[in-house]
């Protein structure tokens, strides 16, 4: 960290961020220009909150050299962490795709929509049994019960099931019914208490990105989670807010190469709730495959015509294998499988 001294300040200014930075156990190195002083914190620097700094007198700016989020970092890893679950590897070469309907609906739209997943040649699938809803007179999930029908609907294909925890509560219950991977929402990103509480378990968990959110609190948000020992993180963009009303969220495709420069974690698209509409999927989905994503998230139901969320972006079964075979096309160009 650097702290940039303003071209007034005084000997007694310098001594007093000297101090601070003593106190707070970081070693110090004071260069005096012809203009100004700056002084370098040298050591472990992570404690320093450059707000403090910020407001001592004489102080004109504080900047960070290292990044703020440790653990997730590329800078604490270089190479790219593989997740595994239950056999199924993300983050390596192969692409993945997380097939599967916006919510659990009942065991028929379950095991229908497990063989579509799988005849696509998915690996995974999603569905929610808890749905965060805009409004509180919709549909909320069928809940518990949801877990249940989603587990025996998947186990006949052995696909390892995604599904997103809301509220702390029901963690419990998640492990109890030892579902593969833990979804936390857009909603939910900046949660933090729910954030450290899944951070104390082992599940792999898909962290998307706030629909407001910068690439910076979105790292901090999966540090929230690493620190407390589980690096199980997958990241998933899924659309952020913009000006534009034509489609539901815009995809930041940008943020691929960002994260992958910036985390060693797993980066993955939600397509469906960025576009929002079933005829943009493909093109979003082609769009981050060829951008270096290591999977999506894809919305896909037996008939989407009549599901209870989310029915005017849900591909239908047919619709999603064609998408697997123009994606595997795409990534066997790159040097990956899918
Ligand atoms: C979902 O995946 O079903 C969902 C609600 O997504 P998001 O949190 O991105 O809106
Ligand atoms: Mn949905």
């Amino acid at each position: 960290m650097i702290i940039v001294m303003n071209a007034k300040s005084t000997d007694a200014q310098i001594e007093a961020v000297v101090k601070k930075l003593t106190d707070k156990g970081v070693n110090h190195n004071i260069s005096r220009g012809v203009e100004r002083t700056v002084i370098g914190a040298i050591g472990d620097v992570s404690r320093l909150d450059p707000e403090i700094l910020m407001a001592l007198p004489g102080v004109e700016n504080v900047v960070r050299v290292g990044k703020p989020y440790k653990i997730v970092s590329r800078q604490s890893q270089s190479e790219n962490t593989v997740i595994d679950i239950g056999g199924v590897k993300i983050g390596g070469n192969t692409v993945q795709v997380i097939g599967g309907p916006c919510s659990v609906e009942t065991q028929a739209q379950m095991d229908e929509s497990a063989k579509g997943v799988f005849e696509a040649g998915c690996r995974l699938m999603r569905g929610g049994a808890f749905k965060p809803r805009t409004s509180p007179y919709t549909f909320q999930g069928v809940g518990v019960e949801g877990l249940e029908m989603f587990k025996k609907a998947a186990a006949q294909y052995n696909l390892p099931i995604v599904t997103e925890l809301m509220d702390v509560r029901m963690l419990d219950t998640f492990l109890e019914y030892d579902v593969d991977v833990i979804q936390i929402g857009t909603r939910n990103m900046q949660n933090f208490d729910l954030l450290k509480e899944v951070g104390r378990t082992h599940k792999p968990v898909i962290l998307k990105r706030g629909m407001s959110a910068t690439i910076s609190e979105w790292l901090m948000a999966a540090e929230y989670i690493a620190a407390g020992g589980n690096h199980n993180i997958i990241f998933c963009e899924r659309g952020v807010r913009s000006f534009e009303t034509y489609y539901r969220n815009m995809l930041d495709v940008t943020a691929i190469p960002v994260l992958k420069k910036e985390t060693h974690l797993p980066v993955i698209i939600d397509p469906s709730h960025a576009g929002g509409k079933a005829w943009m999927v493909p093109s979003l989905s082609r769009a981050a495959v060829a951008a270096g994503a290591d999977g999506l998230l894809i919305e896909m139901h037996p008939n989407p015509c009549e599901a209870w969320c989310d029915a005017d972006q849900g591909l239908n079964p047919a619709e999603l294998k064609t998408l697997m075979g123009e994606l595997r096309g795409i990534a066997n160009v790159l040097g990956r499988d899918l």
